[in-house]
């Protein structure tokens, strides 16, 4: 079958590569370059323990932290924030106990793939050498919290079978030399993998789907239309005569800009974005894996370009101006744990994590037009689950029995 799939991020890729596995003709389109949107710029952790999704946070504490700005794992622009209430509102009580106890079922069982269906890709793809399997560090300033979270790890460790060590002030130290700041210790998660960048894993994974026969257009999603039983959608150039690609199927894996062309469709879902920072710095001293300053809400990468410091949750416009008051803060925090050197970049990098209000990623077919798929969604973790969804999904288009029950992830949950 000929099938477009629109959008080459981690997602997009990995669903073109699992439908090519399958036999079929597939043409990836992206106005960009594959990998240049929001699977460039994220932490690039392949994230083998997240098997319980950012919940809404409900203790009041929390909340009042937030509200108030102390903390700096979220930040909101006030006008942003009545335009999603409807969503917000689902979150929060999806995150309840009893509901979040089915989404954390739900999104695990998706995690728990996340290494295999990633290393199908990255020996073909000729990728080992930008994968560190060293894990990541969640440190900690406070004896306190550092106690919680130790406990917490390891309870959770042992639920999902996921290997995690608890190091105190002094081993942390030992481990991480670089660290100009005693520390109250480490929840180390040893599972997960660190890309030194992610957007070139995208890129070489795209790169495999060439090499095996795969397209390639620059188009816009937008003029995505129906075309006799089919689906046509314009690709060239701006400025080239504009030429129609054809598809008996299509899917929109579009991560953060989904909703504007599903909204065209007729589908109102809850969707909103939590957009993030990062900037790289050029000190020579970095961390030896990806370390959370959990505290200061920053996440410091060893990456390609240098050390990456990324932010957590801003609730915003997904195109308001840029607002970088938590990586300021971030750096600043960060500064105080290594010899930082200066930024690499002019200007921090934007992006926005695809957010749903249940958690879960939305997969499967468009309830109400037959050939096209969905694919999007996958908040804080898409770089983490796009072969896995590509895969489940690929399943599903070729009627092939999925490697799991999609259920849980369909869209027909909110119409
Ligand atoms: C700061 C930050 C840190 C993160 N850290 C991690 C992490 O460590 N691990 C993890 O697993 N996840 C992480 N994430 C989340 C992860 O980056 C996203 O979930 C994931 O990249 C989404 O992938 P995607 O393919 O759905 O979207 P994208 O990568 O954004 O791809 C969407 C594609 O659609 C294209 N597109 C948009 N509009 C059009 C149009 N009109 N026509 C044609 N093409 C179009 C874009 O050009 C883009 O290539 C992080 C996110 C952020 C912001």
């Amino acid at each position: 079958m000929d099938i477009i799939v629109l959008g080459a991020g981690m997602v997009g890729v990995g669903t073109a590569l699992s439908l090519q596995q399958r036999g079929h003709s597939v043409i990836l389109v992206d106005r960009a370059e594959p990998g240049r949107e929001t699977s460039y710029g994220n932490a690039g952790l392949i994230q083998r323990e997240a098997v319980r999704p950012y919940a809404f946070p409900r203790e009041l504490i929390t909340l009042a932290r937030i509200a108030t700005g102390i903390s700096n794992d979220a930040h909101y622009h006030p006008g942003a924030l009545w335009s999603v209430a409807p969503q917000l509102f689902k979150y929060w009580a999806s995150s309840a106990p009893r509901p979040y106890a089915g989404v954390v079922a739900a999104y695990s069982r998706l995690i728990v793939h996340c290494l295999t269906e990633h290393a199908a890709w990255i020996g073909p793809a000729g990728a080992d050498d930008l994968i560190s399997k060293t894990g990541w560090l969640q440190a900690f300033r406070s004896g306190p919290a550092f106690d919680t979270a130790a406990a917490q790890a390891t309870a959770v460790a042992r639920e999902h079978g996921l290997a995690c060590a608890v190091l105190d002030s002094a081993a942390l130290a030992a481990a991480q030399p670089v660290l100009k700041k005693a520390m109250a210790g480490a929840v180390h998660w040893q599972d997960p993998w660190a890309v030194q960048d992610p957007g070139e894993l995208v890129v070489r994974y795209a790169r495999l789907f060439l090499a095996r026969g795969g397209r390639f257009a620059t188009g816009d999603a937008m003029t995505l239309r129906t075309d006799g039983a089919g689906w046509a959608v314009d690709t060239g150039a701006t400025g080239v005569p504009r030429a129609a690609v054809r598809g008996e199927h299509a899917v929109i894996a579009l991560g953060p800009w989904a909703d504007t062309l599903v909204r065209r469709l007729g589908y109102r879902m809850p969707l909103f974005v939590k957009r993030g920072y990062h900037r790289h710095y050029a000190g020579e001293a970095m961390p030896s894996m990806p370390m959370l300053d959990v505290e200061r809400g920053a996440l410091l990468v060893p990456m390609a370009r240098g050390l990456r410091i990324t932010t957590g949750a801003e609730f915003a416009h997904q195109d308001a101006p840029a607002t970088p008051v938590q990586l300021v803060r971030a750096e600043k925090s960060a500064r105080e744990l290594v010899a930082l050197g200066r930024p690499v970049e002019a200007e921090p990098w934007l992006g926005s994590r695809p957010c749903t209000a249940d958690m879960l990623p939305v997969l499967g077919a468009a309830p109400h037009h037959p050939g096209l798929w969905f694919n999007f969604g996958h908040a804080h973790q898409g770089f983490t689950l796009g072969p896995v969804t590509g895969r489940l999904l690929a399943e599903l288009i070729s009627g092939e029995k999925p490697f799991m029950d999609p259920t849980p992830y369909l869209a027909q949950r909110f119409l």
